[in-house]
């Protein structure tokens, strides 16, 4: 064994014996670094609930899930409480200051499922979000599923907490924060309905320092924020920006738009199987009907 080999099998060694390590290393996947500003280890984020009958026990789960790191084994720091408030958007779900809007509406058959938006400042503190699930699509046979969106709402919102992917490949890492599909076969599969421990555990990371400010609002948010220059239609895909990464098989993109008041807004894409599947390198923007 050359000497070069013998330093790799001790370091696998040494990695397989300290689990904890391989654990801490598996968990990479924030957004950009992005994260809301605070100056406590813990805080809670307010959900604006703007989301129709059907959809209130998604969100409530939701909540209720990322709110409960115990279920997946994690004992570690909990930095993000989530909370349901009143929504203080509409069906377009402008965004309101210091909080994530949720939102539900038929927002076409333009080929996304869900998207989410964040606010950014200062180059990696949020300052607000949205979270919207379509209907045009949900009301469909394939994705009219309480598995599949609770998958999507699941994973909206958390994108606003500052998590991106565990995995775009399709596979199930049984997280939300996949793009495994829980429709046709799987309909039925709760697989990737819920976070998982390494989403915890990426939460711990993202927010282990403190900041010096917070752009978590402390009072219930009541009218949307009066930021003409960043309030536009962001479910209009024109409004996204430069689409800055796609997923390899074409499911899951991210956009971004710099605004006049100086702010970049970001913009996470979950695209349906059928618009991914048409063309999986094309901006599905511009690669015809859906
Ligand atoms: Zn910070
Ligand atoms: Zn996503």
């Amino acid at each position: 064994m050359t000497r070069l080999k013998q330093g790799w099998a001790l370091s696998a060694g040494v990695v397989l014996a300290l689990g904890v390590f391989v654990n801490v290393a598996s968990a990479t996947h924030s957004w950009g670094g992005y994260h809301w500003a605070r100056t406590t280890p813990q805080f809670t984020l307010k959900l604006g609930n703007n989301v129709s009958s059907g959809w209130q026990v998604y969100l409530s789960k939701a909540s209720s899930d990322w709110n409960s790191p115990q279920a997946t084994g994690w004992t570690g720091a909990q930095p993000l409480l989530t909370s349901i408030v009143a929504g203080a958007s509409n069906r377009r779900c402008s965004m309101v200051s210091g909080t994530t809007q949720v939102c539900d509406s038929n927002y076409g058959y333009n080929g996304w499922l869900g998207l989410a938006s964040i606010n950014i400042i200062n180059g990696q503190h949020i300052t607000q979000g949205s979270a919207k699930m379509n209907n045009s699509y949900f009301n469909l046979g394939t994705y009219n599923n309480p598995n599949e969106k609770q998958h999507v709402m699941c994973q909206e919102i958390a994108h606003t907490f500052g998590l991106d992917h565990q995995s775009t490949d399709g596979t199930s890492q049984n997280t939300c924060m996949d793009y495994y599909s829980n429709t046709g076969a799987n309909a039925e599969n709760p697989a990737s309905t819920t976070p998982n421990y390494h989403d915890f555990e990426e939460l711990a990371i993202i927010y282990a320092h403190l900041d010096s400010s917070s752009t978590v609002s402390s009072s219930p948010a009541t009218k949307p924020s009066p930021n003409a220059d960043v309030d536009v239609n962001d479910d209009d895909p024109n409004s996204w920006g430069m689409l800055v990464s796609q997923s390899n098989g074409g499911r899951s993109s991210s956009y971004e738009r710099f605004n006049r008041d100086g702010s970049k807004t970001v913009t996470h894409v979950y695209w349906t199987l059928e618009a991914a599947a048409k063309c999986p390198s094309c901006d599905h923007r511009y690669d015809g009907g859906h």
